[in-house]
C-alpha cells in the first residue's frame, strides 16, 4: 500500500480496490449465470453483468479525473466472497438449493460493493470532488436495486423450493 497521509490518498487506494472487485465480478457473474436454474435469477445476473461493465467505466473515468491510470489493487475481500461462491456451486447438491446459495453469494457482493460506495461518494464530496461523487452515487443505486430485486427473487420461490429440497 502506497503511503497514505490523507483523505484523497485514501479515497484513491478505496477507488482501486472497488475497481478490483468490479472487474473481478464481471468475471463472475457469467459464471454464476451459466449456474443458476431459475430463469429469473439467470436473467437477473445478466442483466447485472451489463451494469457492472458501466460500473468499470465510471470507475475509468474517476481515474482520469484524477490524473491516474486506471489501476487496481487487490481487495481480499471481494477474492474470499468468491471463493466461498465457487463452494457453493461445487457443493450444492439440489438446483434449488443451488440458487439460493447463489442469491447468497451475490447479495454478499451487493452489500460489499454498497459500503465501499457509500463511503466513496461520501468521500468525494467531502473532497469537492462533485462529478465524481455523481458517478458513485449512480453506481451505489444500482447496487442497492440489484440487492431488492435479489431478495425479490428469492422471496417468490426460491427460498421456498429449497426448503423442498
Ligand atoms: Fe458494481
Ligand atoms: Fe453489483
Amino acid at each position: 500500500m502506497s503511503s497514505m497521509k490523507t483523505l484523497e490518498n485514501l479515497f484513491e487506494e478505496t477507488i482501486r480496490d472497488i475497481y478490483y472487485a468490479e472487474k473481478k465480478i464481471t468475471k463472475e457473474l457469467p459464471k454464476m449465470a451459466k449456474k443458476a436454474t431459475s430463469p429469473e435469477l439467470k436473467a437477473g445476473f445478466e442483466k447485472h453483468l451489463k451494469e457492472t461493465e458501466g460500473h468499470v467505466e465510471r470507475l475509468e473515468k474517476i481515474f482520469a479525473m484524477m490524473d491516474k491510470a486506471p489501476r487496481g489493487k487487490t481487495c481480499p475481500a471481494i477474492d474470499g466472497i468468491a471463493e466461498e461462491a465457487k463452494e457453493i456451486i461445487e457443493n450444492a447438491a439440489d438446483e434449488n438449493v443451488l440458487d439460493a446459495g447463489l442469491i447468497a453469494a451475490a447479495q454478499a457482493v451487493e452489500h460489499y460493493e454498497i459500503a465501499r460506495y457509500g463511503t466513496l461518494a461520501c468521500w468525494a464530496k467531502e473532497l469537492g470532488m462533485n462529478d465524481a461523487a455523481k458517478l458513485l452515487e449512480a453506481t451505489l443505486k444500482e447496487e442497492k436495486a440489484t440487492d431488492m430485486a435479489l431478495t425479490r427473487i428469492a422471496e417468490s420461490g426460491v427460498n421456498d423450493q429449497a426448503l423442498a429440497a
